[in-house]
């Protein structure tokens, strides 16, 4: 059995717990493979500790958060589920993904890759004598370099199309 099989059978996973933050190429992604609208909201994320600086990765924040603390995320369900959480997993194909689902349960900041920290999965149980999640799931640390400098991109482009927008937006004079 897959090891998120085996998770899903002993307790909630990722997909059940997890805020999944999305850029906007991730919503166009999503909505050319679904035609689905109504995925996407601007919420604050459950988990307060989602808020905190990293010092680490001091840009994190920057790009994601707004300044009342709320960010793009993935609708969830009334019982936390993400709302493209099926019977048997996700139901996107792996190229309408979002970027963050895709990396998880790899660490990363604005230049590389910094580990993983496989915080939702039952260790214990997948890998009784150690070992590396992203090993046991047969993750590609190349393919996560590249959707990691990916996420930046996007992030950063939806930061400068943002601050964009408010630059352009008239501020009347006082004499006008
Ligand atoms: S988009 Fe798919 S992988 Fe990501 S949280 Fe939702 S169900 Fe899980």
């Amino acid at each position: 059995m897959h090891p998120c099989a085996r998770c899903a059978a002993a307790q909630r996973t990722c997909c059940q717990r997890a805020d999944v933050l999305v850029t906007n190429a991730d919503v166009a992604r999503i909505r050319a493979a679904t035609g689905r609208e109504d995925f996407v909201e601007t919420r604050r994320p459950a988990d307060p500790s989602y808020l905190e600086d990293d010092p680490s990765d001091p840009e994190w924040n920057v790009l994601v958060n707004r300044p009342d603390g709320t960010r793009r995320l993935l609708v969830r369900l009334a019982g936390g589920d993400c709302t493209f959480l099926g019977p048997m997993g996700c139901t996107l194909g792996e190229e309408a993904r979002p970027n963050v689902c895709r990396l998880y349960p790899f660490t990363y900041d604005a230049r590389t890759l910094t580990g993983e920290v496989p915080e939702y999965c039952p260790t214990a149980m997948l890998l009784p004598d150690g070992g590396r999640m992203t090993r046991l799931l047969d993750m590609s640390p190349t393919k996560a370099e590249r959707w990691r400098a990916r996420l930046y991109d996007e992030l950063r482009a939806d930061r400068s199309a943002s601050d964009g927008a408010a630059s352009d937006q008239v501020i009347p004079c006082a004499s006008d």
